[in-house]
């Protein structure tokens, strides 16, 4: 895909990562504009690329293919009203990346029914490991989803939804499920202590384990359910551990806690 021009608004973590995916996939810095009321945020920044840098958000939007988001939810409303004359003037793609926030919350503050991807990202985007969510707003074209997706695969992969109150049910799965994998390596860890390793030797096998398993999932192509059965010998040592799971319910413990997870994310939009 050809360059295109794209504006950041909030130069933090999350900006910083996609720059730096964005740069390393082939993505010319100097297309790649940068805003943010912190010089320290900005500076940091700059030694991941050489993007251009300001404090004015507007000014950063102007002339941009792509106008992404970045900054807190609790700023948003202040944030779309200082760039909102330069989206009014333009039909620039609005990306964001704030969990939460309805796209009729961006169109009310934009004054205008501006073309809008949600994104909802998770924290492994800052290794470039991400998992993200996007939903289009029906007045986004096609070139600018595929830029949306080019963009959020610069930190992982992403796939889109069709309805945008499936993002509740993406942050229950992936927006939030990097913490259930470490609280499940952290009851491992413990078990591991507890049978005689010492945490040091437990911490190295867990995480090996934990990525060897998301690479054997990821990486052979056999469904999930045909991976546990294949270490899973009858009678064996495997078959005894995945019978205490199921007859404890794992299951329906993991379908609680992400209906939770989305009930809650329902409340705080
Ligand atoms: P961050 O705090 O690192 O960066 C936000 C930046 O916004 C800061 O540099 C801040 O100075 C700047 N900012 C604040 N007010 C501003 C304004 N008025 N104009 C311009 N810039 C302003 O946050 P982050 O971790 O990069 O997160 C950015 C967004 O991504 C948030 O909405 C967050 O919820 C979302 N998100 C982050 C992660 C993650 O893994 N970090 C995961 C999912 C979603």
């Amino acid at each position: 895909m050809s360059d295109f021009s794209i504006a950041f608004i909030g130069a933090g973590n999350m900006a910083s990562s996609i720059i730096g995916g964005l740069t390393a996939s082939g993505h010319r810095a100097a297309s790649i504009h940068a805003a943010d009321v912190s010089t320290e945020s900005l500076e940091h920044l700059t030694r991941v690329a050489p993007v251009t840098t300001g404090t004015d958000n507007a000014a950063a939007a102007s002339g941009a293919d792509v106008i992404i988001l970045a900054v807190k939810p609790q700023v948003m409303a202040e944030v779309c009203a200082s760039i909102a004359p330069v989206v009014a003037e333009s039909d620039a793609l609005i990306l964001t990346i704030a969990a939460g926030v309805p796209i009729a919350s961006y169109q009310r503050w934009l004054h205008t029914a501006a073309p809008v991807v949600r994104c909802m990202p998770n924290t492994p985007s800052l290794l470039g490991s991400g998992a993200s969510g996007l939903f289009a707003s029906p007045e986004v074209s096609s070139l600018q989803r595929e830029r949306a997706q080019a963009i959020m695969d610069a930190v992982g992969t992403s796939v889109w939804v069709e309805e945008e109150q499936q993002l509740h049910a993406v942050t229950a799965v992936s927006g939030s499920g990097p913490a259930y994998f470490f609280l499940f390596m952290e009851s491992m860890v413990n078990a591991g202590e507890r049978l005689g390793l010492d945490r040091d030797t437990a911490t190295a096998l867990v995480q090996q384990t934990c990525l060897g398993a998301a690479r054997m999932a990821l990486e052979s192509g056999v469904p999930l359910d045909e991976l546990r059965q294949r270490v899973t010998s009858p009678k064996g040592t495997t078959e005894r551990a995945i019978a205490s799971f199921e007859a404890q319910g794992l299951r329906e413990l993991v379908h609680n806690a992400l209906t939770a997870c989305s009930a809650r994310s329902e409340e705080l939009s």
